[in-house]
C-alpha cells in the first residue's frame, strides 16, 4: 500500500456533515425527479453510455478510492479496520465487477450525467468511510466480540445475501441479453414488497452503521434511504401502471409496514 498522509482534522467533520446534508438534498431531489436510468430512463438528459460500463465506472471509486484513502490512515494496519475494509470490499467487488457482468442490458444506455453524479458521490463516500476506518475511528481487537460488531456484521451479511439474491432473481426474469421485457417478480421477498433489493441494501448499510458504530456509517445508511426510498415508490407506481394484475397487497419497501 502507498504511504501518503493527509492532515484533514479541520475539514473532515465538515465533509462528514456534508454527507448528512447531501442525504436531505438527495431525498428532496429524488422525491421530485426519478433518476433516469433503468425502467425510468428518459430522453433529454444528454449523452448516454452503455449501462454496464456506467455501473463499472461509477461504482469503481468504492474500490480504488476507498483503498487509497484508507491507506492514508494511521491505523491502516489495525486488525479490525482491515476486517471492516474487507467486508466493504466484498459488497463493492460484487457491485463493481460481478453485478454489471450479470445484467441483461445489451444495447441499453444510461445518461452520463447520472453516472457522473454517482461517481462523484462514491468518491466522497469512500473518503468519509475510509478516513473513519483507518484514522478517526478507534477499534481495539476486542471490538470483534462486541455485541455491536456481531449484530452489525450479521445484518450486513444478511443484507448482502438478500441484495445479491434479489438482483439475481430479477436477472433470471429475462431470457437473454436481448430480452428487454419486464415481468412481475413473484419469488422470495418479492411476494411481500416491490423492492427487496433496495430493502436488503438498506439492511446491509444499517449493519455497516452498527458494526462501525460511526457517524460515517450512519451518514451512508441515511443517504442510502434517501436515495432508494423515493425510487422504490417510483418503481412500485411503475409496476401498478404497467401490470393490471400487479398484486395490490404488495408493499413497497418494508415487509408488512410500507
Ligand atoms: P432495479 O431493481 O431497478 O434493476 C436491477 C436489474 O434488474 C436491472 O438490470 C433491471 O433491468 C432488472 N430488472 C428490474 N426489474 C425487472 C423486472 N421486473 N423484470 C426483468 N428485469 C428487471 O435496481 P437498480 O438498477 O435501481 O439498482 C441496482 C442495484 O444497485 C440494487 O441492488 C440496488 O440496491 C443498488 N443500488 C444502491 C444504491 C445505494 O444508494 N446504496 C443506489 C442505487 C442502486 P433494467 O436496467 O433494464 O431496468
Amino acid at each position: 500500500m502507498p504511504t501518503f498522509e493527509i492532515h484533514d482534522e479541520a475539514w473532515y467533520p465538515w465533509i462528514l456533515g456534508g454527507l448528512f446534508a447531501l442525504s436531505l438534498v438527495t431525498y428532496w431531489a429524488c422525491d421530485r425527479i426519478t433518476a433516469p436510468y433503468g425502467r425510468h430512463v428518459k430522453r433529454g438528459w444528454g449523452p448516454a453510455w452503455g449501462v454496464r460500463e456506467c455501473w463499472i465506472v461509477m461504482e469503481s471509486p468504492a474500490l480504488w478510492a476507498m483503498v487509497l484513502f484508507y491507506s492514508m490512515g494511521e491505523q491502516k494496519l489495525g486488525r479490525v479496520p482491515l476486517i471492516l475494509l474487507r467486508l466493504h470490499q466484498v459488497h463493492y467487488f460484487n457491485r463493481v465487477l460481478i453485478y454489471p457482468m450479470r445484467m441483461k442490458v445489451r444495447g441499453k444506455g444510461m445518461p452520463i450525467i447520472v453516472a457522473a453524479c454517482a461517481f462523484a458521490f462514491n468518491i466522497l463516500n469512500s473518503y468519509v468511510q475510509a478516513r473513519w476506518l483507518s484514522n478517526y475511528g478507534s477499534y481495539p481487537d476486542s471490538w470483534l466480540t462486541s455485541p455491536k460488531f456481531i449484530l452489525g456484521a450479521t445484518l450486513f451479511g444478511l443484507g448482502f445475501l438478500g441484495n445479491f439474491w434479489s438482483d439475481s432473481y430479477l436477472f433470471s426474469l429475462r431470457a437473454d441479453e436481448d430480452d428487454r421485457s419486464y415481468k412481475i417478480p413473484k419469488a422470495g421477498l418479492f411476494k411481500f414488497i416491490t423492492c427487496p433489493n433496495y430493502f436488503s441494501e438498506m439492511v446491509e448499510w444499517l449493519g455497516w452503521a452498527i458494526m462501525t458504530w460511526s457517524p460515517a456509517g450512519l451518514a451512508f445508511f441515511i443517504y442510502t434511504i434517501a436515495n432508494l426510498a423515493p425510487r422504490a415508490v417510483s418503481n412500485h407506481q411503475w409496476y401498478l401502471s404497467k401490470f393490471n394484475d400487479y398484486p395490490k397487497e404488495r408493499r413497497i419497501l418494508i415487509p408488512f409496514v410500507y
